[in-house]
């Protein structure tokens, strides 16, 4: 028999959240065929592991990467972590299916100027991502704020029933197209006006998929567990599983409160399929929202239109320089990008920890000076919390990369190392793993990550991609809530 590729001598990590076990790898035609003691085998391809850990390749369950994929399609922040599939239109922002009036209203600046949204339908956009040969694996949620800015005049106000009407139309449209489900971003002013009603009406249209429902939710701060009620009763009315986006507990006067959120979650997923995703990091970053200045704690500005000069700098320190107060500064910023540091350590570490949070960067690719977890979320999450903090076993991250999110978001034979399995696999050194990027010099690639392989071909290897492009547009698959057993 020859493969295609042999790894020898891995520690097979097969993102099922068991221990290791050493091992080869055999692949052919894209998937996994043999796993076992295969050294009588030969193959195009051999590489030795050095008993190093071979694990599925990472999924980025909550990313904007929608045009960046297309544009930029070696995604070197997302290959050089591991990762070989994202999952874009997170947050309520998509770039399908949208036909804007004029500039992206906020936050769907995030992924790119007008320029980059020409995708009036999903299939458009699903289109686009497979003839342009993606390196990595992408699946998409439709976002309700793009929804809105497609039918709504008025952002600040809830929709009326013949908008509603039509937001429901483009859903089911987009779902029928493959996409995963709606997600929403109701801190946001542009979908802060949107009535409970109006995205349970909307949601009425995922029954019948199976589809998922994401949410930033209304507030990360003091009514945090409010909006968490509201997204379970969203989903409960719809019958149909609920990711919490990047969950946290955000300004200093919620701080401590993790223990309540991760109680709230654990009472709803007695009844009902939810979870949450979040980033290893105690701070956020987003657009520059006037609602989240304050003087409690330090906030870094990462763009503004008008004032570009001031990417990477303190917004107290801008301020003082203008002589204006920290909302007048902020306000001569925008539009602006912002890193807010905002969380507690010991918060972040309890939701990342909890069996039903997955590992999601939520980097933005289009910031020019980018919150770090673009880059490094993923190596952060196995070597500083997993092997430096011993905040969870090696194999236990790794399921909060793989294993767990393929099964929440449907994504069919992928997330472990299996006999048949699409081959997306990485080859990391659990010695040597590091993020390197950080909030000084955010673009930055990790270091450890020795092989990545999406759809059995190799594309990336010792610190450089290779050009190799194989991904795939992945449709929803069967009904999703299947994976929350
Ligand atoms: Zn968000």
């Amino acid at each position: 028999m020859m493969y295609d590729t042999l790894i020898r001598n891995a520690l097979i990590i097969d993102g099922s959240n068991s221990p290791g076990y050493p091992g080869d790898v055999a692949i052919l035609n894209g998937r996994i065929e043999r796993i076992g003691d295969l050294h009588d085998a030969r193959a195009a391809e051999e590489i030795d592991a050095q008993g190093h850990v071979l694990a599925p390749g990472f999924i980025d369950v909550h990313t904007h990467d929608d045009t960046v994929v297309i544009r930029q399609p070696q995604m070197l922040p997302k290959l050089s972590q591991g990762v070989t599939t994202v999952i874009v239109g997170n947050c309520g922002i998509s770039a399908s299916p949208v036909s804007l009036r004029g500039d992206p209203p906020d936050p769907m600046n995030l992924l790119g100027t007008c320029a980059a949204f020409v995708y009036p339908k999903f299939s458009d956009y699903r289109a686009a991502v497979e003839a342009a040969n993606t390196t990595l694996n992408v699946a998409a949620l439709v976002g309700h704020t793009a929804l809105r800015s497609n039918h709504l005049d008025d952002l600040f106000r809830t929709a009326t029933p013949d908008e509603t009407a039509a937001m429901r139309e483009q859903l089911r449209e987009s779902l029928e197209a493959g996409a995963l489900g709606l997600s929403t971003g109701l801190a946001y002013a542009s979908a802060f006006s949107a009535s409970t009603d109006e995205v349970m009406q909307l949601t009425e249209e995922l029954t019948a998929f199976g589809a998922v429902y994401t949410t930033h939710l209304r507030s990360e701060f003091e009514p945090v567990l409010e909006a968490m009620d509201e997204a379970f009763q969203i989903g409960r009315h719809a019958k149909s599983p609920v990711i919490i986006s990047h969950l946290k507990c955000a300004g200093a006067g919620n701080w401590g409160r993790s223990p309540q959120l991760l109680a709230s979650l654990e009472q709803a997923a007695k009844t009902h399929p939810v979870g949450c995703d979040c980033y290893p990091y105690a701070a956020s970053s987003s657009t520059l929202d006037l609602k989240q200045v304050t003087d409690a704690h330090r906030i870094t500005i990462t763009w503004s239109t008008p004032h570009p000069e001031m990417g990477g700098r303190d917004l107290m320190d801008i301020a003082a320089e203008w002589n204006l107060s920290l909302l007048d500064a902020a306000r001569q910023l925008q539009p602006a990008g912002a890193v807010y540091y905002g969380m507690d350590e010991a918060d972040v570490r309890r939701i990342l920890a909890h069996p039903l949070s997955m590992v999601g960067s939520d980097g933005l690719p289009e910031d020019p000076f980018p919150h770090p977890r673009l880059w490094g979320a993923f190596p952060r999450v196995l070597g500083h919390f997993s092997r430096d903090v011993g905040l969870f076993a090696l194999h236990t991250a790794v399921h909060k990369m793989t294993g767990l999110s393929a099964s929440r978001f449907g994504l069919k034979e992928r997330g472990e190392i299996r006999e048949g399995h699409w081959a997306d696999l990485v080859l990391f050194n659990p010695a040597t793993i590091r993020d390197v990027a950080d909030f000084n010099d955010p673009q930055r690639a990790a270091e450890g990550i020795e092989g990545v392989w999406v759809n059995g071909v190799l594309s990336y290897r010792d610190g450089q991609a290779n050009g190799r492009r194989e991904g795939r547009f992945l449709a929803r698959e069967g009904d999703l809530r299947d994976g929350f057993q």
